[in-house]
This record gives C-alpha cells, structure tokens and sequence, in this order.
C-alpha cells in the first residue's frame, strides 16, 4: 500500500539546514513527504498562497521579514496553513511567542535533526483534521439550525430575521419590498383521507414547487404546519402577485403522486408589500400578507388575494361615514338574503303547481337542508359558506322538474336508460337557477351533489378534494335523510343502520373525513 504523503514548505534560507530537515524525513516508515523550498519571505508568502501546502515549517527568520511577520501575513491572507517555527536553541521563547501567534508548534534546531520533528508534522497534521472537521460540523448545525427539517426550506425563526433584516434594508435605501403568505387549501382532509405520510409527501413537493419558480434572491420559508412564506427584495406588489398566482396555477395543475394516490392540492395565498398604506415595520407587512390570505380562503380558496384589495374595502369604509356605510350594507345584504329565501319559496310552489307529487322531494329537500346545516357548522364553516351549503341543499333537486314524470314515479328499479335520464337532473338544475343570477355560488355545489370521490359520479366525474367542499357535505346530508325514508327502492332504515352504511362508502362514494364529523355529530344528538 502506498504511503500517504505529506506536502511541506520548508522556509529556511540555509541550505545545510534545508538539507538536515531532508535527511531527517526521508526515513520516515509511514508517511512520504514531498518538500518545496522559499528562502525568503516573501517568496514563503508567494508560494503558500499559490499551492495548498500541508504545512509551512518556517525558520525564525529569513530575509526580508522575521517568522512573527509571516505568521501574521498567512493569518490574515487566510491561508489556513498549519506552521511549525524553528527556533534557534536557547530562543524557546520566540517559539512561545509564534505559538501565541498561531503556530501550531515550534522546534528548536536541536530537536529537528531528531524525529521529533516527524512527530511534530504529524501532531499537526492531525490537528488540522480534527479543526476541519470541527468547523464542518459547525456548518452543518448552523444549516441545520435554519431548515426544517421536512422541507428543506428556511424554518420559521430564521424568516422572522432575513425579514428583520431586509425590511430595515428596504427602508433604508428606498427599496420595493413584497411578501407572500401561502397556505394548503383542505390540507386536514389530505392527511384525513391519504394519512399523514402522504401529507409529509405533499408538503415537501410543495417546497420543491414553489423553490423552482423563485428567484434565487428570494427566502422560501416554512412558516408554519402547511404556510409557507416568500420574501420577495427589490419587489413591488406587482410583480409578486404576478409570481403568487403562477405558484397558484403550478399547484393547480399539478398532480402529488406516491403508490396508488393521485391528488391534486391548491393553495390560498395573500401577497402584501411594503408600499401598502401604513406599513411601519415588518409585523404590518406580514399581518397585511396574512389578512389577504385569509380574503382568499374566504373567496373559496385556490385564490390570491393582494393587500391592495383588503385596504380598498377599508379605504371605503375609512373615508365615508362608517356607520351610515355599515347600516346601509347590513340593510342592503338582508334584502339580499331575503330575495333569495323568497326565491326559493316561490320555486318551490311553482314546482308543486307544474308537477303533482312534488311534495316529497320539497320535504328531503327541506330536511336535507338541516342536516348539511348543522354538518356546516361542525364543520366549522364561515356564516357565508354555511348559508351557501343550505340553500345548494334547499334547491338541489329542482332539475328533477325537468325529468319525465314516469320516470320520477316509477315504483320498481330504473333501467339504465332511465338511469341516464335521471342523472341529468343536477345539469337541468343548473341551467334553471343560473337564470335568476341569484345563486352563483351555490351552483357549483347543485351541479356537483351526486359525484362521489372515488371519481366515478356524476356528471364530471370529479374525485376527491376536486369535489367542492359544499357538495360533499350536501352528498352526506341527501343521502342520510334518502336511507331514513321510505323510497320506491328501499324501505326507511334506522339512523344507526344509515350511519352504518355512510360509514362504509367513506372513501369511495363520500368524504370520509366528512362522514366521520357526521356521524359523530347525529350520536351526539341522538
Ligand atoms: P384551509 O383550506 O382552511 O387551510 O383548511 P386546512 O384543512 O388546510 O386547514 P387547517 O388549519 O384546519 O389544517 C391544517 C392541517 O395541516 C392540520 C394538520 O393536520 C396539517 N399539518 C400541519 N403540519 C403538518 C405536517 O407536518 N405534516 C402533515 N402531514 N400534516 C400537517
Ligand atoms: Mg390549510
Ligand atoms: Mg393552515
């Protein structure tokens, strides 16, 4: 086996002593060393800079500069050579003195012409490792100190202080500066649904996603369990809601893959940036992200939503007399609500008027409505979406108007012809309601009630999280109050034997995070 070799600057302008140190290495039965010669100082700094020697064994002093001077010029340049000094004998001081100064040893020229000398070299050698090792274990735990672990991106406490730092910066020097607060849109029904693994999967391509589309200037934090943050130097509002949406846009249009899931996962995002009204420290510009974020979930969500927006309504409400503004609004939305009731009651009469037997899909559909109510609220929805989900309910049977009469009352099972026809219903109900421009929001969830989430309803064939969130609670709701009565198909079961047999389509034809809230929610009430 060769033996490892060791490269050596012997800086000694004397030739007999550049001999000794020779003849006194050659013998070595473990290590080879090469050695290279600089007889002056300036000629040891000049060759030490250029090549990565091992080791610089210096003497004391060589002409035109003395052993302190060096060490203080490779200390300074950098160079991160470990020396040894020779010193003349009696001069042990000196030696001290260079060690003070950062040699790693020092040798009197008595002892060099010993095998002190070897075990010297290789006392510092082994030093030199060991330092190095120490300071690349100090890089990795600072790295670490700044990551998360998950993701790889910059956790929490370090975007706290790059945004401390930047915003100073930014101020300081008149600079744009923008934020974005991002945020899993339903990402409790991932993990619910595929489990946690699959949502730890999620999380980090979602860092993978966002890092390709940022510049590398730009910080990419985990913020919190599924935010993440962007800060965004020398940006204006513009441009970082112009980078949010394509980030929106990537995650919409893509699919998280592991075994046999297939998912696609959008996101909310709130963009602020420090040109917005009012923001005098980093604390606003983040709180002006986060309220933006929090317009977009409220917007349905797969949204982004800029600060500019918030600060546009409260500007309204800033510059004009608030209370009068405020009355007007709560007034105005009542009426709004109220011809939205009255829609639907009147609806409900003319159906009964055109189609006789009309009573008993107005009566589900009234029950329904107060099972995907109470399902909302424990659900936890906003007022907004829990209005929303009631009344999709309330009208998620209109189509059913434009069904043959013989086929709505036919006792006994429908052919699959029949069946075609029937499923029509949710596009007819549609086609209906879009007509009073009065319930745009609840038509996705109309359109959408009979899909199931293993993908194979109708009339989309949507699956999954892709089912809005209405509609997969209104599809629990229908189907609950459709097992508790009696149907030309099945005679009614008991609330514990529906509960039972939502329980056992969790996943395949409904949200089984959705199911599992139900069905707790009716033994409570039970
Ligand atoms: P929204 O659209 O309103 O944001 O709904 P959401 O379900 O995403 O929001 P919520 O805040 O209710 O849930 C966040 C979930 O994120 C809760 C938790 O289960 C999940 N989560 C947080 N951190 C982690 C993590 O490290 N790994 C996994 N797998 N899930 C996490
Ligand atoms: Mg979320
Ligand atoms: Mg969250």
């Amino acid at each position: 086996m060769p033996k490892p070799g060791v490269s050596i600057l012997v800086a000694e302008s004397n030739l007999p002593d550049i001999a000794l140190i020779r003849s006194s290495l050659s013998d070595s039965v473990d290590i080879t060393f090469s050695i290279d010669t600089a007889v002056s100082g300036s000629d040891t700094l000049e060759k030490a800079s250029d090549k990565a020697f091992d080791l610089v064994l210096m003497n004391e002093s060589l002409p035109g500069m003395t052993g302190l001077q060096m060490l203080k010029e490779i200390t300074e340049r950098k160079l991160g050579t470990p020396v040894i000094m020779i010193v003349a004998d009696g001069r042990e001081n000196y030696g001290a003195k260079a060690m003070d100064k950062g040699a790693y040893d020092y040798l009197t020229k008595e002892e060099v012409k010993t095998n002190a000398l070897e075990r010297a070299i290789k006392r510092a050698i082994s030093r030199k490792k060991l330092e190095h090792n120490i300071k690349e274990s100090v890089e990795k735990l600072q790295k670490l100190a700044i990551r998360d672990g998950l993701t790889q991106l910059y956790n929490h406490q370090h975007f706290a202080e790059v945004l401390k730092n930047e915003f100073k910066k930014a101020q300081r020097h008149m600079q744009p500066l923008s934020c974005i607060m991002m945020d899993l849109d339903y990402f409790k029904s991932v993990n619910d649904n595929f489990g946690h693994q699959f949502g730890d999967y999620v999380l980090s391509k979602a860092a993978g996603i966002i890092t390709m589309l940022v510049r590398d200037t730009d910080c990419v934090a985990r913020y919190g369990g599924e935010e993440f943050a962007i800060l965004l130097s020398n940006t204006q509002l513009n441009g970082a809601h112009i980078l949010a949406e394509r980030i929106r846009s990537a995650f919409a249009n893509n699919v998280f893959r592991k075994g046999n899931i297939a998912e696609v996962v959008t996101v909310s995002m709130g963009v602020s940036s420090l040109s917005d009204e009012n923001v005098n420290d980093e604390q606003v510009l983040l709180a002006n992200a986060d309220e933006a974020l929090y317009r977009a979930k409220r917007k349905g969500r797969n949204t982004v939503c800029t600060s500019e927006e918030s600060s546009e309504d409260d500007t309204v409400s800033l510059k004009e007399d608030t209370k009068k503004i405020k009355s007007f609004f709560r007034k105005f939305q009542n009426i709004n609500e109220n011809m939205k009731e009255s829609c639907i009651a009147s609806a409900q009469t003319i159906l009964q008027e055109i189609e006789s037997g009309w009573n008993y899909i107005n009566e589900h559909s009234v029950r329904v409505s107060g099972y995907a109510e109470m399902l909302s609220k424990e659900l936890r929805l906003s007022r907004e979406e829990i209005d929303i989900v009631k009344r999709a309910a309330l009208l998620h049977d209109v189509g059913m108007i434009g069904i043959d009469s013989d086929i709505l009352k036919k006792k006994g099972k429908l052919t699959d012809e029949e069946y075609d026809i029937m499923k029509k219903h949710s596009n007819i109900g549609v086609k209906l309601i879009e007509k009073t421009r009065l319930f745009e929001k609840e038509l996705p969830v109309i359109l959408c009630h009979h899909e199931r989430f293993d993908g194979t309803g109708y009339p989309q064939k949507l699956r999954g999280l892709n089912i809005p969130y209405g509609a997969r609670i209104l599809a629990i709701a229908e189907a609950y109050d459709t097992m508790l009565s009696n149907t030309v198909y099945t005679k009614a079961r008991s609330p514990k034997k529906a509960a039972a047999e939502l329980k056992q389509c969790a996943g395949t034809q409904f949200d089984p995070h959705i199911v599992d809230v139900f069905i707790q929610m009716v033994a409570k009430n039970a």
